[in-house]
């Protein structure tokens, strides 16, 4: 989007004048999730920080990666993006972080396997550190509390949760380093399929499935064999894969001082002089995607004030208390160019719900101007969260994989296709979701709960769910 004043055609037909976006045009707008800083000097001194840092993405692989998202649009590739819910500062470790490469790796496998399509694989990490919460305070021992609203703004332990906006410098230091070892790692070959992965199917206890997850383990080794035999797998790249980053656009404080006028890697075409212009264009570096959550996707708001200027592929969350006439009003606004590939819809509305809203947001988007034009991805979480009798958080794998299985089903029913899955997973052995290949049950929750926020999928719930994914599209 241009940055200047200029009369955009929407796609209705009808001329508008778009009022002028910068950078900063948001804070005219009414906005949900805004934190009052009370200290305004330090919030400055933080941002003035930020503005002099250098990007944490570049605009050559945010536009690498709308282009692999187009061909997601266009139905010849899935997109896998998962991660924590709320990253922590402390998650900023080698471990932690091997053990997410690694698990997005070995899902993208198994869904190549089923899917028969590449798999573009985005992380929900370096910078998922703000969180939208329903009430400001909480109820803790009794006493009445400032909400944990992710490390970017405040902390978890209760002496810590006064705003601090040297956090917002600090989110931006462990992004980058985040950022720094991931591609570290990848350039060391940590994706190296050459090398034996972890398979081990001994939790799985249904007979069925740990027949069928075997034979698609073997059938993975006996073609990496095959492909190393041959020979085709010497000038390939089976030892790299790319990795973006992603998180919820929340906090605006942080995203306005990393969005930058940068020029674009894509030339236009060329012009009567027959130059390649190259375009500026204001990239938020902070991530490669950004999405839009839930609770700020007013047409009206802040939000989308802010994403509708950036260049960067961007996702909205939809769900129950989504309008369909607000479905297309975004998509007007937030893409009036109609890029393919350029919005993911990224639907959760519950394994009860998705059958009855799913249909009628397909056939408003699919039957409008913007007819596969979007990525259709499914977020068969956040529409699952419940409590237990003992008000844990948690989610019943069950749940999850029915939303899923649903959302395909429909999908196929209806002509469209879905690109892709978002889900909270991580590759700790944590014990948050209910049910799975292990049947974890509500006594088992406690043995290794640690999430502080929503409940995550433990690596080998959410390799299940890739092997029943990927078992769905094979049928
Ligand atoms: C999330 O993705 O962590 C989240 C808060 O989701 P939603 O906006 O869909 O509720
Ligand atoms: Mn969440």
């Amino acid at each position: 989007m241009s940055p200047s004043v200029e009369p955009t055609q929407t796609n209705g037909g009808a001329t508008k004048q778009a009022s002028e976006w910068t950078p900063t045009s948001w804070r005219s707008k009414p906005i949900k999730q805004c934190p009052d800083y009370p200290d305004d000097a330090a919030l400055k001194k933080a941002t003035a920080e930020l503005r002099q840092l250098p990007p944490i993405v570049h605009p050559h692989e945010i536009d690498k990666l709308k282009q692999n998202l187009r061909d997601v649009a266009r139905g010849e590739a899935f997109l896998l993006q998962g991660g924590d819910c709320a990253e922590l500062f402390d998650y900023c470790r080698q471990d932690a972080i091997e053990s997410k490469i690694k698990l997005l790796l070995q899902m993208s496998l198994v869904l190549i396997w089923g899917a028969d399509k590449r798999v573009v694989r985005i992380g929900r990490m370096a910078g998922q550190y703000a969180k939208p919460r329903s009430n400001p305070t909480e109820i803790v021992d009794g006493k009445e509390v400032p909400s944990f609203r992710g490390d970017i703004l405040n902390g978890f332990r209760l002496e810590d949760r006064q705003l601090d906006p040297q956090r917002l410098v600090k989110a931006y230091n462990h992004s980058a380093a985040t950022l720094n070892y991931v591609r570290a790692a990848i350039a060391a070959g940590i994706a190296d399929l050459h090398r034996p992965l972890n398979w081990s199917l001994g939790h799985v206890k249904d007979p069925d499935l740990k027949a069928k997850y075997t034979e698609a383990v073997r059938f993975l080794q006996d073609m990496l064999r095959f492909m190393h035999t041959i020979g085709a797998d010497r000038n390939s790249k089976l030892d790299t894969v790319d990795m973006y980053t992603s998180h919820e656009g929340l906090l605006l404080e942080y995203e306005e001082p990393l969005t930058r006028l940068m020029e674009s890697s894509i030339p236009v075409p060329p012009g009567a002089n027959g130059t390649h212009e190259r375009r500026q264009q204001y990239y938020n570096t902070s991530a490669h995607f950004l999405w839009i959550g839930d609770r700020t996707r007013q047409i009206d708001g802040g939000h989308v004030e802010f994403f509708r200027g950036i260049a960067n592929p961007i996702g909205i969350k939809v769900g129950p208390t989504t309008p369909t006439t607000d479905l297309l009003q975004l998509l007007r606004t937030l893409n009036p160019d109609r890029e393919e590939g350029k919005i993911t819809l990224i639907t959760r509305y519950g394994a009860e719900k998705v059958s009855s809203l799913l249909p009628g947001h397909i056939r408003a988007v699919e039957g409008s101007e913007y007819k596969r034009c979007v990525i259709w991805q499914c977020d068969p979480m956040h529409g699952n969260t419940r409590s237990t009798g003992t008000g844990i958080k948690t989610r019943r794998f069950n749940d999850v994989f029915t939303e899923l299985q649903e959302t395909i089903r429909i999908h196929q029913e209806e002509g469209s296709y879905l690109g892709g899955m978002h889900l909270e997973m991580t590759g700790d052995a944590v014990t948050e979701c209910l049910g799975g290949s292990e049947d974890l049950g509500e006594d088992d929750l406690s043995t290794n709960y640690t999430s502080f926020c929503d409940p995550r999928l433990n690596e080998k719930q959410a390799l299940e769910l890739a092997f029943l994914v990927a078992d769905n599209y094979r049928k």
